[in-house]
């Protein structure tokens, strides 16, 4: 196929009035839409549900986003039936065709991009730049993995021994069941669907009950891009009414979820039981959570690590697993370093995200708001606030203004377990050692980062740090698909490394075919 070079997709320039005037006529748009229905689609029909789930506007909850079908188990039972019959067709289809429909789904993003980033000003909460960094992610997943497929479409090269041909071939797996997560409702959705799919599988799509309308909208856009009905079913629901049914049922053949560290366990546990008439072991692709740090050593450029310490923990108010949670600093800058973060956090723009100055939004969700809430209130109790007022303060919506806690120890709650919010716990360390000690010190190994101008400490992180994603000088989120690969070690999850080179083949069989002339 004759394709361009793979490039991610830039970044809209808010200081660009025409932006702003294409985003502001968006959002006036999208608002007129507010409050439509959203049924499943399985097999291409739109099934309607006796129970509903509604979905509001997070900065002001009042304002209803969309009524949302809530599959049960017998809607659940027809999309798996509906994706297993689908995989008959679909997984014969070549792959060339299969990578066409991501580039088209490409195409309609990009036409739509304004429109798309309005529904995630409005169910998904997010400011302007976190919305459209997330959309150009969605547009890369879908042009990076349909040039993966086609680079692995004809297998992988082996040895070959006289007389005989060797090929090492990959095959699609069977029925996928999708779970995604609230927290990039476009991309991350988007990037685990599409990568399903361009494999040959056919997948169950059960968005987030927090993000679903936008998990209409993409599936809408791989309709319209031309995907046969039944390759991608929209099945939104609970996860406490369906989710254990998907990912026990015999029919299903791998699990493909991001969310949260605990779901993620439960669905391994449940996926590894064979069920009756299963006639294989599920795989289970999993990214979970962080606890990630960024560790600033005494030689680092101070104003360089504040500022990217303090976009690393508030962009989208700390919802993204890459999220800095941590901070870990040298003792001989510690006073100057906090002076500086307290500075810079308390000068970000908290509040809904009508223009493109707001950069901390409200939190997404209640249970999320009741969350990190609870978490302002034991870290009250472990260590010092030396920013942050009481959660709620900013009005209707579900806001928590970013919240600073120093002097942490490494082994209080507020160190070890994931937040998930506009919250920074600092720590102190004695010397590099101790600093690497205390990183590595948790259950997670998502992302992590050094800022330091000491050659040899960089390249005793480069090993020692235990991170899927360590980035040295920089912010610590924000990876780029097909540059920066994304997953963690321990119970960060599987390190499936979307966006990367090895994410495609977890979801294919490879197959060694031998013809002895
Ligand atoms: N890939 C995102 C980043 O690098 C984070 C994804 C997530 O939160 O799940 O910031």
């Amino acid at each position: 196929m004759g394709l361009p070079p793979y490039k991610n997709e830039a970044y809209l320039d808010w200081s660009e009035e025409s932006n702003q005037n294409a985003m502001r006529t968006a959002l006036q748009k999208v608002e007129g839409e507010l409050g439509g229905s959203y049924p499943l689609i399985v097999g291409g029909r739109r099934v309607e549900t006796d129970g509903e789930i509604t979905s509001v506007n997070p900065a002001k909850p009042s304002q209803l986003v969309g009524h949302v079908g809530r599959a049960t188990e017998r809607e659940a039972d027809m999309a798996l039936e509906t994706a297993t019959k689908t995989y008959e067709t679909w997984s014969r289809t070549e792959p060339e065709a299969r990578a066409r429909i991501l580039l088209r789904a490409s195409a309609i993003m990009k036409r739509r991009r304004f429109e798309l980033l309005a529904w995630e000003v409005y169910e998904g909460g997010k400011p302007w730049a976190e919305a459209d960094a997330q959309v150009a992610e969605a547009i890369d997943f879908l042009e990076y993995y349909a040039r993966e497929m086609l680079r692995l479409k004809d297998g992988k090269d082996v040895y070959s021994v006289a007389g005989e041909e060797n090929r090492y071939v990959y095959q699609p797996m069977g029925v996928g069941v999708v779970i995604a997560p609230w927290n990039f409702p476009t991309a991350i959705l988007t990037g685990m669907s599409s990568a399903a799919i361009v494999t040959g599988n056919t997948v169950v799509l059960k968005p987030s009950e927090h993000t679903s309308v936008i998990g209409a909208k993409v599936v809408e856009i791989f309709e319209e891009a031309g995907l046969p009905e039944g390759v991608l079913n929209f099945l939104p629901g609970y996860g406490s009414e369906i989710g254990d049914y998907l990912v026990d049922d015999a029919r299903t053949r791998f699990i493909s979820f991001t969310g949260s560290m605990k779901t993620g366990l439960r669905i391994n546990e449940r996926a590894a039981k064979q069920q009756e008439g299963q006639r294989w072991i599920k795989r289970v692709i999993a990214e979970m959570g962080g606890k990630d740090a960024l560790v600033v050593d005494s030689s680092a450029d101070l104003d360089a690590a504040a500022n990217d310490l303090v976009k690393s923990a508030y962009g989208y108010s700390g919802q993204k697993c890459s999220a800095a949670s941590r901070a870990i600093l040298h003792q001989d800058i510690y006073d100057e370093l906090l002076g500086k973060v307290v500075e810079k956090t308390r000068a970000l723009k908290v509040g809904a995200p009508e223009s493109p100055e707001v950069f901390v939004g409200p939190v997404q969700n209640e249970p999320q708001f009741e969350k990190v809430s609870g978490y302002i209130e034991v870290g009250d109790k472990e260590a010092e606030r030396v920013l942050g007022e009481e959660p709620g303060d900013g009005g209707e919506g579900y806001f928590v203004k970013p919240t600073i806690y120093s002097e942490v120890s490494p082994q209080a709650r507020l160190a070890q377990e994931e937040i998930f919010g506009p919250v920074l716990s600092v720590m102190k360390a004695r010397d590099f050692d101790e600093a690497l000690k205390i990183a590595n010190d948790t259950p997670y190994g998502l992302t992590g980062g050094v800022y330091s101008r000491n050659r040899d400490h960089l390249e005793r992180a480069r090993t020692e740090f235990q991170a899927g994603n360590l980035y040295f000088n920089r912010t610590i989120t924000g990876a780029l698909v097909g540059v920066q690969p994304f997953g963690g070690f321990g119970l960060s999850g599987t390190d499936s490394k979307a966006g990367g080179p090895d994410y495609l083949p977890l979801h294919m069989l490879p197959r060694t075919v031998v013809e002895r002339f």
